[in-house]
């Protein structure tokens, strides 16, 4: 029953997390392949905004329901991408026993679903499975530096038992599961207020405000283009016969976070200064993926510069701050509906 060929067909795609920043991307890209998309959202840290363009789509249908409680699918699903994760540092910490259940009892029901439908299965795995990593760039054999009691744990051990659970679903001939390592990921539709690197930093430029850095600023993150990833997610899955082992999906251009605020300070014109924070307990100090297996077994690689995308966003989020009126509000952005701590876009 696994790896049966589907290509070329229009099949029935369910995005949980569909309505969050990569998600609705994904849905994006679905629908203009042919595809019907059932997106499956809580809107725990993704956007109504976003899913909005598409609410009268024939082809999408959405479900908001947390994937820790999710019911039967009434209609035969083909392929299911697991998007749904807070993804943000601040905002998976904020109720770290959800974000650990969304990541286990979450992915062990997606799984359970596939098999019953036989559908395929995408899991959308991270970097952070390599911790601070002491071995750079990360391969995919690298086992990973993670701590199992600190604050990021929730997320890092989550998606380490996550990728377990696939992989003991694959071995067993249960469920056609694949794994993709995601890299920092950043374009439009991320919150403005969701509280990483690429949309802090943008935000507060584009809104006046200083440009947080935590830490030294010599830690080091590479940076990949929405576009690019969904790419890689769609390549993944659509591959056959299923690769059985995780694939790193990033851009390999490491960059300091000092370097990137430097870059956005040319880019965006503005009277923010830089002012210097503590760095977060466990923060990664380097961070870059080796993309060779990728490269071997999909054909991908990225396309888009950092200057580039980081453009595009910039764009995107001056478009938003407008529409918001939050460019002189930002630095007490409240949280949204769901989220318990404040986040630290002026921290
Ligand atoms: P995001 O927060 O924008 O999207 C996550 C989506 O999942 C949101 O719409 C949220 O409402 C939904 N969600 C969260 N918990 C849920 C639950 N229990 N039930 C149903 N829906 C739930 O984050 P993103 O950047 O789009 O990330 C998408 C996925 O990619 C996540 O699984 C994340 O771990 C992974 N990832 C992203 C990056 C990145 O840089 N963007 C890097 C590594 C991994
Ligand atoms: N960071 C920062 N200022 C901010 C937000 C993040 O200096 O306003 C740092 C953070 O400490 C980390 C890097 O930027 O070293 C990337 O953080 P992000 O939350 O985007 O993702 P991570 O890779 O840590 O999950």
């Amino acid at each position: 029953m696994l790896q049966r060929m589907r290509d070329g067909k229009t099949k029935t795609v369910l995005v949980a997390g569909g309505a969050g920043f990569v998600g609705s991307h994904l849905c994006d890209a679905l629908l203009l392949r042919g595809h019907k998309v059932i997106c499956v959202d809580s809107f725990l840290t993704g956007s109504r905004a976003n899913v909005r363009p598409l609410e009268n789509h024939p082809r999408i249908r959405l479900i908001e329901q947390d994937i820790c409680h999710l019911s039967e699918i009434d209609e035969p699903i083909h392929q299911i991408y697991n998007l749904a994760c807070a993804a943000s540092p601040p905002l998976y910490q904020a109720d770290p026993v959800h974000t650990m259940m969304t990541c286990v009892a979450g992915t062990g029901n997606l799984l359970a679903l596939a098999e019953r439908h036989d559908a395929s299965f995408l899991q959308a795995s991270t970097s952070e499975v390599y911790g601070d990593p002491e071995e750079h760039p990360q391969r995919e054999d690298y086992r990973g530096n993670v701590s199992c009691t600190g604050p990021r744990a929730c997320y890092d051990e989550g998606k380490r038992a996550a990728e377990a659970l696939c992989f003991d679903m694959l071995r067993a001939g249960r469920a056609d599961a694949r794994v993709v390592r995601i890299f920092n990921t950043y374009g439009p539709r991320m919150q403005p207020n969701d509280g990483r690197i690429v949309s802090n930093l943008l935000v507060q430029a584009l809104s006046g405000n200083s440009l947080t850095i935590y830490g030294s600023g010599e830690q080091t993150r590479s940076f990949c283009f929405v576009t690019d990833l969904v790419a890689g997610l769609m390549a993944l899955m659509d591959v056959n016969p299923n690769p059985g082992v995780p694939v790193n999906i990033g851009n390999p251009g490491e960059f300091t976070i000092n370097e990137l605020a430097e870059m956005i300070l040319t880019m965006v014109p503005t009277a923010s200064e830089i002012v210097y924070r503590p760095l977060p307990k466990d923060d990664p100090q380097r961070r870059r993926p080796d993309i060779a297996r990728a490269k071997e077994l999909l054909g991908w690689e990225p396309k888009i510069p950092l200057s580039e995308g980081l453009q595009q966003t910039a764009d995107y989020f001056a478009s938003v701050l407008v529409e918001t009126d939050l460019r002189p509000k930002t630095a007490s952005a409240k949280p949204r509906a769901g989220l318990t701590d404040a986040l630290p876009i002026g921290a």
